[in-house]
């Protein structure tokens, strides 16, 4: 396992387990924790053994029946409030419990983990990867690599960067100046 991948696990836990409406993040290794924000030690042991055997026999399955390998399990609970994510990344196995409303940012903080994305402002050098990004029109909780709220449809496409401020295009680097200039025109005549 690389450094690298646990550097990314770790920010990924770090910025996700801060969110509201997150229950728990457990990241296993082998059927073993190796890191887990929102629950007890024990809890976490639990988890990891759980979400391991579980994965494990959907690869199983996934293999038996000529599937190929699953990218993940969701789980819906009853209660229909909730929802367990459990999936690979490297040599873990993450498991989320959220609150089905994060639905969708869950998913896209999770792609960004998994695909490897990085979103770096190229201004100040802040990884905002796992950031939540707020949409301006909507409120919703939006990921910073995003061009339009998926909720409301407004276009995000720049965004200022939460630590230095300054404009940024959704891979972090700096819009040009045509860019801005239309933005500060379009500012002027919405108000
Ligand atoms: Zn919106
Ligand atoms: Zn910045």
């Amino acid at each position: 396992m690389s450094s690298s991948s646990e550097d990314r696990i770790s920010k990924f836990v770090d910025s996700v387990s801060k969110l509201r409406g997150i229950s728990y993040v457990s990241v296993s290794s082998e059927g073993l924790p190796f890191k887990a924000a929102g629950i007890q030690r024990q809890g976490a042991e639990y988890i990891a053994a759980i979400s391991h055997s579980l994965f494990t026999e959907l690869q199983q399955i996934s293999k038996e029946v000529d599937l190929g390998t699953p990218a993940w399990m969701k789980v819906f609970l009853k209660d229909n409030t909730n929802r367990i994510y459990i999936f690979p990344y490297d040599k873990f196995i993450l498991t989320v419990k959220y609150d089905y409303v994060l639905d969708k940012l869950i998913e896209k903080l999770i792609e960004n983990l998994v695909k490897g994305i990085r979103i770096i402002c190229q201004h100040c050098g802040a990884d905002l990867t796992f950031e939540v990004y707020k949409c301006p029109k909507c409120g919703s909780s939006l990921t910073y690599n995003v061009k339009r709220c998926w909720n409301c449809g407004a276009d995000v496409s720049i965004k200022q960067c939460p630590k230095c401020g300054k404009y940024i295009l959704p891979d972090g680097s700096k819009p040009g100046f045509i860019t801005l200039l239309i933005l500060k025109i379009k500012s002027i005549f919405s108000k």
